[in-house]
């Protein structure tokens, strides 16, 4: 069924689905099907807020159909079986739900599967079997996704976060949404220009908390207003996968496809042009030097991030290199330098902890379990301070103070970006001397904790120091690889396929008579 065109009025069926995971191939840890909060019916729509009646004018009038959603917190590649069994599902029930007239399709763009290349664009594919042709697709995603032409070419509409720490992560998935219904109801089948940037930075190079991340994605706007122009997007890429595709790219969406390749092109190129710009977001240092300036420094509290053990980038979370020489250095006793070191992932010590009590006294050797050969386990003697059967990200969760350092101990992977995530295990991160976290550049509440702040450059499966890694698979030449590489051609590729020239909405056939008019007017709509 095609309903592009459908008047205002016309109730419109849109389905909502995703996979979304970022995978390290650096990392030991496997992403499993548990790994994934899998929601389905009423509970998959109450993620999506616009789909709540009333809220959002532009979302009436249609019918959101929940397929199934899947999303885990970042970590190494996903088990095939796990994956195999999401996408199953998915197809499956696209196959049952029904005629679509448009589908949003939430997806990370850094998702691994082991033995598999762009498994994005396979399961995009996958899905426009099920759909059919007719259908628009719409997929927001992560800016740290890496984004291929055969991805590109399975869909309608593809934009990204434009905020990284993303605190527009549910206004990109809105926005594609809005788009999407905006699209089927003017009849417009909007074409995409996509160009790879063969540039490869890590995320803690391109916040856009600062320039020239900033300024670069600040121009999204201005270019997404020109006439003809639907969505601009910019892909910083995702350095912590070892395949092919991993580099930065650029789609500009809308319905001028001269304007498209023309912004998309000038886009790629003023990251090109910026790429030696891009440094990290705050002062960095080795383990033992993040320790020195912490414990030197007269800025309290001071925050360390633990950045090649992040676990919200794909970190495994139980590297100890950090953590060992905090606990040896003799300085942060003698000054009574309290300090908090969240976290490492260890439920057996998590256990011993539970059968010594609050209180008891304990010798473990935490951590360093996932990396291997090159993992150590840190050797934690002291007591236990605080317990909990069930922290609702951790699992069961201790904290042992060994002298003046207090960790964390967790049952399961899991980020600490909130001040909350302390105080509710019992710890004051305000009151404390040296906060360490497990993470790269800081979310905004530990920004505003940080009265001093060092990114340590550890060891891990998202280590910062990308050349030391050893990538084996990249595309070359790819900047920082390859430093001596000429200026690309940053050509854009039009999707569908055809002249730049072309003013339409698409492929003749593919949009309903009522399209020409409705992609001629989109200019001025906007
Ligand atoms: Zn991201």
């Amino acid at each position: 069924m095609s309903r592009i065109g459908a008047p205002t009025g016309e109730r419109l069926r849109i389905g909502i689905a995703g996979v979304h995971v970022e995978c390290s191939t650096f990392t030991p840890h496997s992403t499993g099907y548990d790994d994934f909060t899998v929601r389905r019916g009423a509970d998959l729509l109450a993620l999506f807020d616009f789909t709540r009646p009333g809220r959002e004018s532009w979302a009436a009038d249609v019918e959101w159909v929940p397929l199934v959603h899947a999303r885990a917190v970042p970590g190494g590649s996903v088990d095939p079986d796990a994956y195999a069994r999401l996408a199953g599902e998915l197809t499956d029930r696209l196959g049952r739900c029904g005629p679509l007239d448009g589908l949003l399709l939430d997806l990370h763009g850094a998702m691994h599967v082991a033995g598999r290349q762009d498994i994005e664009a396979e399961l995009a594919a996958e899905v426009r079997a099920a759909v059919g042709p007719d259908c628009l697709i719409a997929a927001p995603s992560d800016l740290h996704g890496n984004i291929t032409e055969a991805l590109v070419a399975q869909l309608d509409l593809l934009t990204a976060h434009r905020l990284a720490p993303h605190e527009d992560e549910w206004l990109t998935r809105a926005r594609a949404a809005r788009l999407l219904t905006d699209c089927l109801r003017r009849g417009v089948r909007p074409a995409m220009a996509w160009v790879r940037v063969p540039v490869l930075l890590p995320g803690e190079k391109t916040s856009t908390q600062q320039e020239p991340g900033r300024g670069i994605y600040g121009g999204l706007a201005a270019i997404e207003a020109l006439p003809g122009v639907l969505d601009a997007a910019l892909w910083v890429g995702y350095a912590w996968a070892d395949e092919p595709r991993s580099a930065a790219a650029v789609v500009v969406t809308g319905t001028d496809r001269a304007q498209l390749s023309v912004q998309a092109q000038e886009l790629a190129e003023r990251y090109w042009r910026a790429r030696d710009a891009f440094s990290f977001v705050g002062p960095t240092g080795t383990a033992r030097e993040a320790v020195e300036a912490a414990a030197s420094s007269p800025l309290r509290p001071f925050v360390i991030s633990d950045s090649g053990d992040n676990p919200t980038a794909g970190g495994g979370g139980d590297t100890t290199d950090l953590l060992g020489l905090l606990l040896a250095d003799d300085r942060l006793a003698e000054r009574g330098l309290r300090t908090v070191y969240a976290g490492v992932l260890d439920p057996e010590a998590v256990a011993r902890c539970a059968a010594a009590g609050v209180g008891g006294a304990v010798d473990l050797l935490v951590g360093g379990r996932l990396e291997g050969a090159d993992g150590r386990p840190a050797r934690l003697t002291g007591r236990v301070d605080f317990l909990t059967a069930d922290d609702p990200d951790g699992g069961p969760t201790a904290v042992v103070t060994a002298r003046t350092v207090s960790v964390v101990l967790t049952s399961r992977r899991r980020p600490f970006h909130h001040i909350a995530d302390f105080t509710r295990l019992g710890l004051d991160p305000h009151g404390s001397d040296i906060v360490v976290v497990k993470i790269g550049y800081l979310e905004p509440e530990l920004l505003d904790l940080a009265a001093g702040w060092i990114i340590a450059l550890t060891p891990g499966g998202v280590d910062q120091d990308l050349i030391r890694l050893g990538h084996r698979h990249l595309t070359h030449p790819l900047h920082p690889f390859d430093p001596a590489m000429p200026d690309p051609d940053l050509t854009p590729r039009l999707f569908p396929p055809g002249p730049a020239a072309e003013r339409s909405g698409g492929p003749a056939g593919a949009v309903s008579g009522a399209a020409g008019s409705a992609a001629a007017r989109a200019g001025a709509d906007r």
